[in-house]
């Protein structure tokens, strides 16, 4: 248990005036359990719609946003797939960045464009047919002549409207903010201590009139959402350093090279349903340096600054989880954001915030009564 919340419980049961206190100031509109990307978007959101919240999060516990590279890339895959509603989310998601770095006076979201290898001529044939779809116009562009470094046989083309979120910063500052505003506990939610009344949900002396879980992966373990067929999928990426001048642009040829400052890169990532081990493995290390190489004529020297793994909430039907018990809507979920939270998450945190606090439909494709349940 929190220290602060055995302090207040052993003195409101003291003294009536703090108890009185103490029950008032723990009654929320919202308790959020899980502080990732998607636990403190929606937090800022329903923050925004005027409710009280509180956030519970243990940041000793596995966090895919604390791993991610952050990477925005609307058209993806060997046949070169949109976004679905690309149009909505990508401006959602800039939108509300924008407005996070005025609010916290830092840079979380770097446009950058991405290089795309091509494949071979089949690939290369789905660029073609694509670059006149209107639809796929505002994020592909044409093929570029190869910088002098970059491995591309078969050339590249570049993207557009690409880049990646500094999702640690952003995190940082939220969780800064939710603790300066005392909407934040590092606790560890156990579900077996959380009850559920006609009048709301009661946890450890917090009363809310809902809880919704964003606790990643570890859904998989939640007694009430362990129904919903989530499909994790482990992932490692590195962080290292070169002498080297890479190219500004991200190089995309399966594995990617993400350029940062001074020297400073990312490459990802591997990708892998078998969940036996969490931590980062050299089996990973040695993937990710071959594929990096790969992407680049000849090989450069580099050091290894960090190894990271992390495991992303992947859906069967690769859309998000999100909406409230179908037996008990006093709880709910936001999850299910697979590789791409930091595209899709702005934008269906605003919608499920709007369909919390205003009653609005939750869109379609996300909403978990497209499950069977039971
Ligand atoms: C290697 C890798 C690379 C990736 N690259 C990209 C990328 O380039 N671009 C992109 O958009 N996405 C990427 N992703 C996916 C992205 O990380 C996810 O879509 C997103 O971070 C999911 O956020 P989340 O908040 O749902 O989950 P998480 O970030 O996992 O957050 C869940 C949180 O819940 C907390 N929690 C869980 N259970 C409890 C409990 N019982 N009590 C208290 N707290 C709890 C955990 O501590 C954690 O902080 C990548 C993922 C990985 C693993």
């Amino acid at each position: 248990m929190h220290p602060h919340s055995t302090s207040l419980l052993t003195i409101s049961a003291i003294h009536p005036m703090i108890r009185s206190m103490f029950s008032e100031n723990s009654v929320f509109d919202t308790l959020i359990i899980g502080n990732g990307l998607a636990g403190s978007m929606l937090a800022w959101q329903l923050i925004q719609h005027g409710q009280k919240i509180m956030v519970v999060g243990d940041e000793s516990l596995p966090s895919a946003s604390r791993v991610a590279a952050g990477l925005f890339n609307p058209v993806t895959g060997k046949r070169l797939v949109l976004q679905p509603y690309a149009e909505t989310v990508i401006p959602a998601a800039v939108t509300l960045y924008r407005s996070l770095e005025r609010r916290f006076g830092q840079c979380f979201f770097h446009e950058k464009p991405m290089l795309r290898i091509i494949k071979g001529r089949h690939e290369k044939e789905t660029f073609e047919k694509r670059t006149v779809e209107s639809d796929y116009i505002p994020y592909l562009g044409t093929i570029l002549p190869t910088p002098a470094l970059v491995n591309a046989p078969n050339g590249l083309f570049e993207q557009r409207k690409t880049g990646y979120l500094d999702t640690n910063s952003l995190l940082d500052c939220l969780r800064d903010y939710f603790i300066a505003q005392g909407f934040y506990h590092p606790f560890s939610f156990d579900h077996a201590d959380l009850n559920v009344t006609s009048e709301g949900i009661e946890w450890r002396g917090f009363k809310a009139a809902r809880i919704i879980f964003c606790e990643g992966f570890m859904a998989k373990e939640n007694p009430w959402f362990n129904w919903l067929p989530f499909q994790p999928a482990k992932g490692e990426i590195l962080s290292l350093k070169t002498d080297v001048k890479l190219p500004e642009k991200i190089i995309n040829g399966g594995k990617w090279i993400l350029p940062l400052q001074n020297g400073h890169f990312k490459t990802g990532a591997t990708y892998d349903h078998n969940l036996s081990t969490l931590e980062p493995t050299d089996a990973g290390k040695a993937e990710l340096i071959a594929g990096m190489q790969k992407l680049l004529t000849s090989p450069i020297e580099y050091s290894l600054l960090d190894h990271r793994a992390g495991v992303r909430p992947n859906t069967l039907d690769k859309h998000p989880f999100i909406g409230l018990h179908p037996v008990r809507p006093e709880i709910g979920i936001f999850n299910g954001f697979g590789s791409k939270g930091s595209m899709l998450i702005p934008f269906y945190s605003a919608a499920f915030a709007d369909c919390l606090s205003k009653g609005l439909p939750l869109p379609p494709e996300a909403d978990i009564s497209r499950i069977a349940y039971g």
